[in-house]
């Protein structure tokens, strides 16, 4: 299947690292010219030194007024990618106010931000637009020590139909992908002992953890004209897992 987003502008954040760095560059590779966001200068540069299309913003979306700084010029955007998040191993018993607080403002609180700014955008143009949430299985299924990402993956996808159901009416899509475990900087931290993974992947019917490629594939689809019917989805891509 053939997609274009020649003329489209996209933002995405924890573009950094990761699945939001495979799909910045892949949107690139498409024809968008791409906005790149995430807090660490030196992943940017190596972004943009990949790929000089590439705009770099760096700033910490925790930060709710340093977002909104960083973010005001950033012109008309047609595409979002809702990629960044953060995770901390901690057992039920031993969550902390601070690991709560920090997961739920990056997590949550920044997607909300971030999607007010660009819908907001979209809806005084007339434009319509296209913003793919990146969730989890965690949203739908209980992780042992994933106490508040779980809860915050949870909230992601209701935040995702609220946002379908508002925008939808302006022609703004949202829908997320929930994917399985990748083993990115954050899926090695959950998923690195043997024992764990083999655990997981019994679990899923197709015996394999996601590659940052099926999870890209699937926010190209979402974001695109192929997708135009398609509104407030939570997509797994979890080579079966959430079905059984
Ligand atoms: P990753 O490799 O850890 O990359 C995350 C990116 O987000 C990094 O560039 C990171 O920057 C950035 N980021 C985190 N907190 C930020 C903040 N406060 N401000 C700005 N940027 C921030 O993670 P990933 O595995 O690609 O995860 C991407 C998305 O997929 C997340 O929403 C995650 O929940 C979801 N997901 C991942 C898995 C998995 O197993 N990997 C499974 C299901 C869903 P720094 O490195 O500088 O912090």
């Amino acid at each position: 299947m053939e997609i274009s987003f020649a003329g489209k502008q996209a933002l995405v954040t924890g573009a950094g690292k990761g699945i939001g760095r495979a799909t910045a560059l892949a949107l690139a590779r498409c024809g968008a010219r791409v906005t790149a966001v995430t807090r660490t200068q030196a992943d940017l540069n190596s972004l943009v030194q990949e790929c000089p299309a590439i705009v770099p913003v760096c700033v910490d979306l925790a930060d709710w007024a340093a977002t909104e700084a960083a973010l005001k010029d950033v012109g008309p955007i047609d595409l979002l990618v809702n990629n960044a998040a953060c995770t901390k191993l901690q057992p039920f018993l031993e969550v902390t106010p601070d690991q709560f607080d920090l997961l739920f403002n990056v997590n949550v609180k920044a997607v909300l931000h971030i999607s007010q700014m660009v819908a907001g955008g979209m809806k005084a143009r007339g434009s319509g637009g296209s913003i793919v949430n990146v969730s989890s299985q965690a949203s739908q299924r209980a992780l042992r020590d994933h106490t508040v990402y779980c809860a915050t993956k949870g909230a992601l996808d209701m935040l995702t139909k609220v946002m379908a159901l508002e925008l939808g009416p302006h022609q703004i899509r949202v829908n997320s992908v929930n994917p399985t475990v990748v083993m990115t900087k954050m899926g090695r931290l959950g998923w690195s002992d043997p024992e764990k993974a083999q655990t997981m992947k019994s679990r899923i019917p197709l015996g394999r953890f996601a590659e940052e490629e099926d999870v890209v594939n699937c926010i190209l689809f979402l974001l695109s004209e192929k997708s135009s019917m398609i509104n407030g989805v939570a997509l797994p891509v979890d080579g079966g897992h959430l079905a059984c």
